[in-house]
């Protein structure tokens, strides 16, 4: 017999997850789903919480004294095993019950999850399991209703070796990673791994421990760690890892300004005749900020260079005029310049303003959607191909293969889409390198928006129009719903028109028994309203269906409509002057601005109210102030990026460390090193660790 083999070679950190023993190619791409491929991606994902073995209780010790119904219950931490797991179903209000016993060596306690019938496949008898939860006295002793719980051992591989450190970690759960399995991973992978080149700059790095060390420190923080601290995520090991992701960001949107500065744009010739043509198409004097706004765009069209800027502006600002002469500017001397926004209700209702605008020139725009009918369809494509058509309004049918421009100038990106980044590449990939503007709805606070597009330059829209009424905002108890019922009825009354916005409820949601959801609200509607056409909207709906019902909305055929919050995304219906939305504590602070825009567009007083018995606090700020921008700031703050942004479509980088509000002072800092170290030149290997990282937080690529 041999002696024992030979220790396996150290893992570069972007080794793939195979590597580590017990990972195979089914259980690698079921962690691959949930966005974890190397064992960077594994270390990097850190704990949320660390459990201090001293505060787990002892089943057999726990404190069984009665507490009084409206007296709070303490949140206890037990360890155990689970026995007698099963599901049954309450005969009053017929909900799934999950019960099981949880045993610890010194007595069982009973657990139970309402409603939450998934958890039967995902606990097994014979789980070892930390739960914790509120207890209370039920018919058959003591017991914990609706428990939050980690698996920390499965089956007979439970051994109690958990408890050498004194923190336990405790991860978010990943597709079939459960605690006791991840740990083995994370053990291997750190007792494996390189350490990695230093690729921080030397004034980022000093006072910060290595990359390795650093995750060591996390995952198996020592006993006299604070672990307040860990989970606040403020420790040197933190900033280390948050500075490399946020290095990254800021070295690759360096990059990227830089190379687009040295392109050629297109010079859009200007002249006293067209500064006239353009004041000829417009319906009002421009507010002072559309013209600074303006500006700005003329002076980036006629620099040489490809503009690439960010129109901010609060709900109703006047952003879409800002557009509208952006794009003559340049259809206007020949070229074109397309619109590209989130749905086609919107398409028809930016193609019908700029009808309103062009007048007699209205057959240079053209609308193109990806509902049209073959042969319309054909005409608009034709007329794009050819020139004939100057303005372009559409949905992201725009960029399909078959879409050809004859001369394409500008893009203004409105709304969802926002920063277009896979657009741009789509046309850069044609060849086109077309001047662009994005116009972002939801207005983000300026140092962020500073540090956060840094690639691009910013003009803000901070004045509303002339004439502007404040909205009429209140909050309401749901006990005192009826106020909202009566405002809308004296609009009706008044031949206008009222949205009413329902949350959408996910079917797994806990809470879900208490909250009204979208049929209980049509429901509500038609007896409160019986003879008025509503019309439903919601996500579920097929496209062309939602488009016809938002349509007869639009049209008024439709007195109110009802919806999720898809109507976010900004109909224009003037003659709708009040809005109610339901659980509106279900609502982000600036998605609640965005949906008060909605109304007060027509010349009447419009309303706002909100029905919310819960978090009445933070929603106050809506009735304190109307400046979408103050507004952001707090809700950013609330919620944090994440949630603010609404991830993944949005274009902001998914960190994993790094958070964009607490560690925007840093974020400079990476800003300025950044700068240096472009100016410097990068040098082949950075440049590899640079795209890397960019792959990993899915970055637009530098180009
Ligand atoms: P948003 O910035 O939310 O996209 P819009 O472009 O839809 O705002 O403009 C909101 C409303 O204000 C529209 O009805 C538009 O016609 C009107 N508007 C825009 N600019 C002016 C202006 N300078 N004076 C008066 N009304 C304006
Ligand atoms: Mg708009």
């Amino acid at each position: 017999m041999a002696g024992s083999p030979p220790p396996p070679p150290p893992l570069p950190l972007s080794a793939k997850l195979t590597v580590l023993r017990g990972v195979g190619p089914t259980f690698a791409a079921a962690l691959a789903e949930n966005g974890i491929e190397t064992v960077r991606d594994l270390l990097l994902n850190l704990p949320y919480r660390y459990v201090d073995r001293g505060s787990v209780l002892r089943i057999g010790e726990l404190d069984r004294r009665p507490v009084p119904p409206d007296f709070e219950r303490e949140i206890v931490t037990v360890m155990g095993v689970l026995k007698d797991l099963r599901q049954t179903t309450t005969r009053i209000q017929r909900m799934t019950l999950i019960e099981a016993l949880l045993d610890d060596g010194t007595g069982p306690l009973r657990l139970i999850w309402f409603n939450q019938a998934y958890l039967a496949r995902v606990l097994k008898p014979g789980d070892r399991i930390l739960a914790f939860g509120p207890l209370s006295m039920g018919r058959h002793g003591l017991e914990m209703r609706g428990p939050a719980f980690e698996v920390v051992g499965r089956g007979t591989d439970a051994p109690e070796d958990l408890w050498v450190r004194r923190f336990l970690p405790l991860y978010r759960k990943m597709g079939p990673l459960t605690g006791r399995v991840r740990q083995r991973l994370v053990q291997e992978a750190l007792d494996r791994a390189q350490p990695p080149e230093e690729w921080l700059p030397m004034d980022l790095a000093r006072g910060l421990p290595g990359t390795l060390p650093a995750l060591r420190l996390l995952h198996q923080p020592g006993d006299d760690s604070d672990p307040g601290e860990l989970e606040a995520r403020a420790t040197p090991a933190h900033r280390r890892l948050a500075s490399e992701e946020l290095f990254a960001f800021a070295l690759g949107v360096t990059l990227r300004r830089a190379g687009r500065l040295k392109r050629r744009g297109l010079v859009v010739p200007t002249s006293p005749e067209l500064r006239e043509r353009l004041k000829a198409f417009l319906p009002f004097h421009l507010t002072g900020a559309q013209r600074t706004a303006f500006k700005e765009i003329v002076e980036d069209l006629t620099s040489g260079r490809v503009m690439n800027r960010l129109l901010q502006g609060d709900v109703g600002s006047g952003k879409t005029l800002v557009a509208f002469l952006a794009m003559a500017m340049v259809a206007e001397t020949g070229g074109q310049a397309a619109l590209l926004v989130p749905t086609e209700v919107l398409a028809r209702q930016h193609a019908a303003t700029f009808e309103r605008l062009l007048k007699e020139d209205a057959p240079r725009m053209q609308l193109l959607l990806g509902t049209m009918k073959a042969a319309e369809k054909r005409d608009a494509l034709a007329r794009i191909a050819s020139g004939e058509a100057r303005y372009v309004v559409g949905t992201h049918a725009l960029f399909q293969e078959s879409v050809a421009f004859s001369r394409l100038e500008l893009v203004v990106v409105d709304e969802q889409h926002r920063f277009g980044v896979k657009q741009r590449e789509a046309l850069k990939a044609k060849g086109l390198d077309p001047h662009w503007l994005v116009m972002s709805a939801t207005p983000i606070p300026r140092s962020l928006a500073l540090a956060l597009f840094g690639d691009l330059e910013q003009s803000v829209l901070d004045e509303l129009p002339p004439g502007r009424q404040p909205i009429g905002t209140r909050l309401l108890e749901p006990d005192d719903a009826e106020i909202a019922w009566e405002a809308v009825e004296r609009e009706l009354e008044a031949g206008r028109q009222a949205f009413v916005v329902s949350p959408a409820i996910d079917p797994a949601d806990e809470t879900k028994v208490r909250l009204r959801d979208i049929q209980a609200m049509e429901a509500l509607l038609q007896g409160r309203f019986p003879d008025t056409p509503i019309a439903v909207v919601h996500g579920r709906l097929k496209g062309d269906e939602l488009e016809s019902r938002m349509e007869a909305f639009v049209k008024g055929e439709a007195r109110i409509l009802l919806a999720t919050t898809v109507i976010e995304v900004g109909v224009d219906v003037p003659n709708a002057t009040v809005m109610v939305v339901d659980h509106a504590e279900r609502f982000g602070l600036s998605q609640l601005h965005q949906l008060r825009g909605r109304v007060g567009r027509g010349r009447v007083r419009s309303r706002f109210l909100m029905i919310s018995g819960s978090d009445t606090e933070r929603l106050r700020a809506l009735v304190e102030t109307q400046d979408g921008f103050r507004i952001a700031q707090k809700d950013l703050e609330l919620r944090g990026p994440g949630e603010f942004f609404g991830t993944r479509q949005s274009g902001i980088p998914q960190f994993q460390v790094a958070d964009l509000v607490r560690d925007r002072q840093l974020l400079a800092r990476c800003r300025e090193s950044a700068e240096k170290v472009a100016q410097r030149g990068l040098g082949d290997a950075l440049a590899a660790w640079l795209r890397q990282e960019q792959a990993r937080l899915r970055l637009a690529e530098i180009s």
